[in-house]
């Protein structure tokens, strides 16, 4: 990234002189660096602010296309599932309000939509089928290909956030019939602050109406000078990711293991999520009866660990991940979230065991005085 903030500092969109020139052919590079990560084409990939903005982009940018001539037939439906990450539940609220029906699907107490709920849920005014690679709180990992399936048979496009799963774990948007994929660089090993939207160009044709309107950036669909830099992060994080998944992936669902295993030996410990269907690196646990922002209170400084999202923990509410599964009030109260990653070590899972432990009985110590 370094050169494109100094001596390259060149504006992609400047077609008539040579900085410009060096800047879009590092883009571009970055274009064909993420569009192999997921199995796509480099003219498919578009760069936005991050997976926020892509998620907003990809469903908004959706609706407005169906619904863009007043007095037609709306089609106006979209189905998502309650454990989305908020980008999506709050794109989807928005548009609610603006005369958008949303279909909310439940999950089971692993996380897991049901297959034939999807089926069912799907009308003549169904546009949009919005669910989640895999979950940023539990792991859980939804039937993909099958949610693709699906929506291709019944011609309902399907928008995948797959920004937890990009990277971590093999993903091909043609197997699995994704049409639109939001993904971030910095789930990833990139800077903060880009990403990228996949849009289908082939079988079907994906069209989305921009969300930002001006210079005519990114095939229209998203204007604004691109950052050059950050895009150049990307690209990189990408082909690291590319290099790395498998070696990665083995070590890291190793290390998880051996986290579980060692805190699973406090008694009332659960593992909230799938056993099978989940990502490698998450570890979502629940200390049944302490209360898990205690237990982080007293650990932060050694531990980097957390309750629900870094997205919505400041705001303190319980997670709506763990509620939508349904799972009890104290398991929920007692849950904390461990993402393991690249640079973990063994010694690391062997202090995070032992402080864990320590404190956790400490808690239920001092909760059984009172
Ligand atoms: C992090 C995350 C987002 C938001 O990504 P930003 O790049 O921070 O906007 C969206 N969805 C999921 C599943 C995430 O984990």
């Amino acid at each position: 990234m370094l050169p494109y903030f100094r001596e390259k500092f060149g504006n992609a969109a400047s077609r008539t002189h040579a900085f410009g020139w060096t800047a879009d052919a590092a883009l571009e590079q970055a274009r064909a660096s993420v569009a192999h990560l997921i199995n796509a084409e480099k003219e498919e990939v578009i760069f936005t602010s991050g997976a926020t903005e892509a998620c907003n982009l990809a469903i908004k940018g959706v609706f407005d296309l169906f619904n863009a001539v007043p007095g037609d037939t709306p089609r106006n439906h979209i189905i998502t599932s309650v454990t989305e990450h908020k980008a999506v539940l709050d794109t989807c609220a928005a548009l609610e309000k603006k005369g958008a029906q949303v279909t909310y699907l439940p999950v089971n107490s692993q996380g897991l939509i049901d297959i034939a709920e999807l089926q069912a849920a799907i009308r003549p005014e169904t546009i949009l089928v919005a669910i989640m690679y895999a979950n940023n709180e539990t792991g859980t990992i939804q039937p993909i290909a099958q949610i693709g399936n699906i929506a291709k048979e019944n011609k309902v496009w399907f928008f995948c956030d797959a920004t937890q799963a990009v990277g971590k774990i093999p993903l091909d948007v043609q197997v699995e019939n994704i049409d639109l994929l939001a993904m971030s660089a910095h789930k990833i090993y990139g800077p903060k602050g880009v990403g990228a939207l996949y849009v289908r160009r082939r079988n079907p044709r994906v069209r989305l109406v921009a969300q930002m309107d001006g210079g005519g950036h990114e095939r229209a669909m998203r204007s604004g000078t691109l950052n050059v830099p950050g895009i150049v992060g990307l690209g990189a994080a990408a082909d690291l990711s590319k290099a790395h998944i498998d070696t990665d992936n083995t070590r890291i669902d190793f290390l998880r293991n051996k986290l579980e295993q060692g805190l699973l030996k406090i008694s009332g410990t659960v593992i909230n999520g799938s056993d099978i269907h989940r990502l490698p690196n998450v570890c979502n646990i629940a200390f049944v009866g302490i209360k898990a922002e205690r237990l982080i209170s007293r650990l932060n400084h050694q531990i980097a660990f957390s309750v629900g999202s870094a997205c919505t923990s400041a705001a303190q509410s319980a997670s709506h991940v763990l509620v939508g599964m349904g799972l009890d009030e104290r398991v929920i109260e007692g849950s904390v979230r461990f993402s393991l990653g690249r640079f973990t070590t063994s010694s690391e899972i062997d202090q995070t065991i032992e402080l864990i432990i320590k404190e956790v009985l400490k808690l239920q110590q001092e909760n059984s005085q009172h």
